[in-house]
């Protein structure tokens, strides 16, 4: 069982990898440990594909590649790589050399000091300013501020994991870039180390500007399930009660100058905002009680549990308890 286990996604890199390769190579030479490299073929169609079996099939490459039948994505790639990787500590980097493997020695330093994730913080990026720079600035901020967790650089793949952390974490649409911040609901320790950054050299960046939406609409999504995936007729039902209530107060407002006062309302737009009102509550309510049945579905059909243990301690007996939700 190796150690460590690095973990790559790569989609059209080809003239990347065998730089990148040896780069690694001679970085995780150095630590003295047992590691392990998983390139993730991310459905390549520049013969990436061939040249990364071509690396895995010497003998003593550690290197194994996992391939998609087409392109999922760098997160459902992550995710890939997490599942086939055995370590007990999981490094991610990007294939276009962006990331310099030489930085993997400092964060692994960092993790032993007791952290649970060490990220990468590319602290003078060498990307477009008005494309990638300036963005991922903003986006930054905001994510630090909805979740509570503070750190300058989510997008930098280059990070480390403790494998409890990421273990029952399953990454949909662009969630990897939010795992610090779904681990340290969980109770991760999570540190943010300076690193190294390149320009692209060779091929090119896969994304555009319509990322920084993406990753938006995805902070919504981990809002709720930061917030509220235990709890949620507590966000559903509150809106509900709150939009209910409102239209329901300005119903017995119209009706008392109906029936004391004999006014006309069939014409006042007060009687159509608080049916409107009303139905949004009841709907929102629904809404709640159907998304408790859901979670309970989710919990008890799956075995798992809406809180994290460390570890116990019986009769002088110590046994760690991994099983994350
Ligand atoms: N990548 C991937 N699947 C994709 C897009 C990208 O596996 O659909 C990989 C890509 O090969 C690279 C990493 O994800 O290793 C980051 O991609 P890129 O450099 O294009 O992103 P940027 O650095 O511009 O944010
Ligand atoms: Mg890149």
């Amino acid at each position: 069982m190796p150690e460590l286990s690095v973990v790559i996604p790569v989609y059209n890199e080809k003239d990347n990898l065998e730089e990148l390769y040896l780069r690694l190579k001679e970085a995780m030479e150095g630590l003295k440990k047992d590691y392990e490299i998983i390139f993730v073929d991310d459905g390549s169609t520049d013969g990436s594909a061939e040249l990364l079996d071509h690396i895995a099939s010497k003998p003593g490459s550690r290197v194994t590649v996992v391939h998609f039948r087409r392109n999922f994505g760098q997160t459902a790639a992550l995710d890939a790589g997490f599942r086939q990787s055995k370590g007990q500590v999981i490094i991610t980097l990007d294939a276009d050399l962006q990331n310099d493997p030489a930085d993997i020695p400092r964060l692994l330093e960092k993790l032993e000091e007791g952290y649970d994730i060490v990220s990468g913080w590319r602290r003078d990026r060498k990307d477009d300013f008005v494309k990638r720079t300036l963005p991922s600035r903003v986006a930054n901020w905001l994510i630090s501020k909805v979740t509570g967790i503070y750190l300058h650089d989510y997008g930098c793949t280059l990070k480390c994991y403790r494998r409890e952390v990421v273990e029952h974490l399953t990454l949909y649409g662009e969630l990897h870039r939010f795992l610090p911040a779904l681990a340290s609901h969980i109770g991760a320790r999570v540190v943010e180390v300076p690193v190294t950054h390149h320009p692209r050299i060779h091929g090119e960046s896969k994304y555009g500007l319509s990322r920084v939406f993406k990753v938006l609409v995805d902070l919504i999504v981990v809002v709720f399930l930061l917030k509220y995936s235990t709890r949620p007729f507590r966000l559903f039902g509150s809106g509900g009660l709150i939009s209910f209530g409102l239209g329901f107060l300005m119903a017995l407002y119209l009706s008392v100058q109906k029936l004391m006062l004999g006014a006309r309302i069939g014409h006042r737009p007060l009687l159509l905002l608080s049916v409107l009102l009303m139905i949004l509550g009841i709907q929102l309510a629904s809404l709640g009680i159907l998304a408790e049945l859901l979670i309970r579905i989710y919990f008890e059909n799956q075995g798992r549990l809406p809180y994290v243990m460390s570890y116990v301690v019986s009769e002088g007996t110590t046994t760690k308890v991994n099983g994350a939700s």
